[in-house]
């Protein structure tokens, strides 16, 4: 017999072309040694080429889930990603205050605010971000929002470094211990840096810019390599580096699958 590993649940939407979504962050869990489980919010219609529609699952069902893995298995560190409409984000942060996850609590949250995919198709109900930035940030360890979703949010354009910190400050108003400003939509910049902040402490992570079109699933690969860590017992500052070492990689190796936008690769 051997030791239970460490458990992390992730609250998020299927994907079917298994690029992103709940089968990204499984597979990521699976790759960093920790047991994934799943709170499945929404069932999306997709494929290389895009999210044709998407049905969620009712609110009631969310919650039955966190509770059902809370209560038996217990949860070493959580994280969200599609989470649709703002129902299931209400029912998802009173559940979780009721299972002790969150800033709060003595579990890590990750809230990935996920609003669209990368072709634009909402992955979001539009009256559904105020409650992501009322209802969600003030219950999270870390946010790790992309350029697209910084804007959404805060109304902040970020097109450098300065505007980067800038946004920074703006998210952690809303409530989260950290945020995580990522930069990879910053296309000008010949690498990929991201700002990690939380308020005393500003730390840069930089990495390579990989040349490829190939990027599908790549902020749920990295919030899940992250939540990872944390499930592991790692500090904030340290679990993001890992995790910023994990999409790197991820990305460097993604490949063509289908006619339009293939995952980042979870073989290497
Ligand atoms: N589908 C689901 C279920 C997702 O959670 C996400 C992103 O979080 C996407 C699609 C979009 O992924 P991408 O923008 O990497 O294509």
């Amino acid at each position: 017999m051997t030791t239970t590993p460490r458990t992390a649940l992730t609250i998020a939407g299927s994907d079917s072309g298994g690029g992103a979504g709940i089968q990204a962050d499984l597979r990521t869990f699976f790759a960093n040694g920790v047991h994934g489980m799943t709170a499945i919010t929404a069932v999306t219609v997709q494929n290389s080429l895009g999210v044709q529609g998407f049905t969620e699952i009712p609110a009631e069902v969310v919650t039955a889930q966190i509770r059902a893995v809370a209560s038996d298995m217990g949860v070493d560190a959580a994280k969200t990603g599609m989470l649709a409409t703002a129902e299931i984000i209400q029912a998802v942060a009173k559940t979780l205050d009721e299972v002790h996850i969150g800033r709060n609590a003595a579990i890590p949250f990750v809230v990935d605010p996920v609003a669209a995919s990368m072709h634009g198709d909402a992955l979001l109900r539009e009256e559904a971000l105020e409650a992501i930035r009322t209802e969600l940030f003030p219950r999270a360890t870390l946010v790790t929002p992309n350029l697209d979703e910084v804007r959404l949010l805060t109304g902040v354009e970020v097109t450098g470094r300065e505007s980067q910190r800038e946004a920074a400050g703006a998210l952690l108003e809303f409530g989260a211990q950290w945020v995580l400003v990522k930069g990879g939509h910053l296309y000008e910049d010949p690498e990929c840096t991201d700002l990690l902040s939380d308020g005393v402490q500003c730390i840069e992570l930089t990495g390579p810019r990989h040349d490829t079109p190939h990027t599908h699933g790549g902020g749920d690969t990295l919030a899940s390599a992250i939540t990872s860590g944390l499930a592991k017992g790692l500090g904030v500052p340290d679990a993001v580096e890992a995790g910023k070492r994990f999409i790197e990689r991820s990305v460097a190796e993604a490949y063509p699958l289908g006619a339009g936008v293939g995952p980042v690769s979870p073989f290497w």
